[in-house]
């Protein structure tokens, strides 16, 4: 396990366009490196039919996630997609930093410069797609979004693919395993391909 000179983990932020995979390669990450601690978000949106809650999100409806987020409970939030809010409990991350973990975050480029302001010591990674036209072609094959859904986060992922020089290291998304390694072996070492 890698711990920086104060024996805490380090922080690692994995942001990319939407339908880059970022959801994958983070449930790659969590299933064959379990000594990474893999922070489960919250969100307002309502699951899909192969989620479980507290798997891949805790579901919660607007009122609770408001109230979290006026507790101060969160250590980022963002409205995503300008329909539902997502947020990182903060609770769970900070005890796994403290317990000497690496902690990852898998969020949206708002949330990952939240956490660049308040955590300027977590380390940056950019998931890129291997062209425009695969990122599409991805975002059509999920088939979970009608078309006007699908323009939204397109329009999202144009502005998002432009923020890629703010990070710390950039991995190309062209097979999970590969990325997911480069991921994990980035984390490990704390060095950037930048
Ligand atoms: P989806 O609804 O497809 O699971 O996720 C939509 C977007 O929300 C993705 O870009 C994902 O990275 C982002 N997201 C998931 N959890 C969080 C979170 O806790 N905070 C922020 N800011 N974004 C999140």
């Amino acid at each position: 396990m890698s711990a920086d000179r104060r024996g805490r983990g380090r922080l690692v932020v994995l942001a990319g366009p939407t339908a880059v995979g970022k959801g994958t390669i983070a449930a790659y990450v969590r299933t064959h490196f379990p000594d990474v601690f893999f922070s489960v978000s919250m969100t307002t949106r309502k699951p899909r039919p192969d989620e479980v809650d507290g798997v891949q999100y805790h579901f919660v409806d607007e009122g609770e996630f408001d109230r979290l987020v006026t507790a101060g409970e969160f250590l980022e939030y963002a409205l995503v997609h300008g329909l539902a809010k997502y947020g990182t409990p903060r609770g769970p991350v900070e005890r796994a930093l403290a317990e000497g973990r690496d902690a990852l975050l898998e969020i949206d480029l708002q949330g990952a410069r939240q956490v660049r302001a308040t955590m300027p010591d977590a380390f940056f990674v950019f998931l890129e797609p291997p062209s425009w036209d695969e990122l599409v072609r991805r975002l059509v094959g999920r088939g979970t979004e009608d078309e006007a859904e699908r323009e939204r986060r397109l329009d999202t992922a144009r502005r998002e693919l432009a923020a890629k020089p703010e990070f710390d290291a950039v991995i190309v998304n062209d097979d999970v395993r590969r990325a997911s390694e480069e991921l994990v072996s980035l984390m490990r070492s704390g060095r950037t391909n930048r």
